[in-house]
């Protein structure tokens, strides 16, 4: 049986011990290449009762991509996917994901069945990498690291931030990535305050923070890293103590990750570093995510978090210090959580780094 063919018999299990009886539609673009493989970006799946009624719905630019990437799935060509698909159900009800745009679920509505919105289990299933998700992740993470060194040289007083962006950007095309995994995030000087800035023409400044939080993607699988520099001058006793705050707590949650925790108390670990040195209200994010063939996928480690940890996933770690103003500090890896423990895959020290003199 295919990878892919097996990975439906899981999904339909999930969601038969949960409590669904019937087929589901699956609209989600990741969710889809999991259970079939293909990669194009319009694509409707109907996991069937049983593996016989399994069926793709594509349109006619993708026929030829579908077969190569989906072969033994049966697969319709429609410009009409969603009824195309759903027509083939037999009976009144079909499950669609909680993440179904309000579209498909009326267009469910308009052929006379009824939509019925099915839990997460397909998202859970892809939480638990196998041995070939894990070697992509690991790759990806390679490609990341290795451009993030490639460009400390090109971190210096005057280089703006949208260079430095496309540049990363560059370097992990020519490491192999077939591309970046979000868009590159590099803010220097106040603009390292905001969490989510994005790179513009502003020039790093010789004593400026500068953190970049990029990662690469291969064949779909994402990566996610954090370093934060100091460019063209010795760091501040605050600089420094703010990056050792950080450091401290990125250690505290990476060692927290072990198989069987619940998600909430790596977050906790972190979040206890930074509280002692009374810095917890400027950590304004949760700590991590899971990253796959999403950059940000199950399971969530925030203080909200309700799920546990368990062996195989794969998740960041990205404490992070703000002071609105003045700068910021954040340190990201992405791990695996091994059952002996975690193990990095983004590489690279993470000690306060002093780049550009
Ligand atoms: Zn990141
Ligand atoms: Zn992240």
């Amino acid at each position: 049986m295919s990878e892919s063919a097996d990975r439906r018999d899981r999904a339909r299990v999930a969601f038969s011990t949960s409590g669904v009886r019937g087929p589901v539609l699956v609209t989600s673009a990741a969710n889809i290449r999991y259970l079939t493989g293909f990669s194009g970006s319009n694509a409707v799946l109907l996991l069937g009762t049983e593996p016989d009624e399994d069926l793709i719905g594509t349109d006619g630019r993708y026929a030829d991509q579908v077969a190569e990437e989906s072969p033994g799935l049966p697969a319709v060509i429609d410009r009409a996917t969603v009824a195309a698909v759903a027509g083939h159900v037999s009976g009144s009800v079909l499950g669609v994901e909680t993440s179904a745009p309000l579209a498909v679920v009326e267009g469910i509505r308009a052929l006379g069945l009824q939509p019925i919105a099915v839990p997460d289990v397909i998202e859970a299933l892809r939480a638990v990498k196998d041995e070939g998700e894990l070697a992509l992740i690991e790759r990806a993470c390679q490609v990341t690291s290795l451009a993030l060194e490639a460009l400390i040289p090109e971190i210096r007083p005057h280089v703006t931030e949208r260079y430095l962006a496309r540049r990363l950007e560059t370097l992990f095309s020519d490491g192999g990535g077939e591309d970046r995994a979000f868009p590159t995030i590099v803010a220097s000087g106040c603009n390292s305050a905001i969490p989510h800035h994005q790179p513009d023409d502003t020039r790093l400044e010789p004593g400026d923070l500068v953190v970049i939080d990029a990662g690469a993607r291969v064949r779909g699988y994402h990566a996610d890293m954090t370093r934060t520099f100091v460019v063209g001058r010795s760091p501040t006793a605050e600089q420094e103590d703010m990056h050792a705050a950080v450091e401290q707590a990125h250690a505290a949650g990476v060692a927290a990750c072990l198989p069987g925790r619940a998600a909430v108390t790596i977050d906790a670990a972190a979040r206890l570093v930074l509280r002692e040195r009374g810095l917890e209200d400027r950590f304004t994010h949760g700590l991590g995510h899971g990253v796959g063939l999403e950059i940000h996928e199950a399971p969530a480690v925030s203080s909200r978090a309700t799920g546990t940890i368990q062996a195989n996933m794969t998740i960041t770690v990205e404490p992070g210090v703000y002071l609105p103003g003045q700068g910021g500090v954040r340190i990201e890896d992405t791990l695996v959580v091994a059952d002996a423990g975690p193990r990095a895959l983004t590489t690279g020290g993470t000690g306060l780094r002093v780049v550009g003199l």
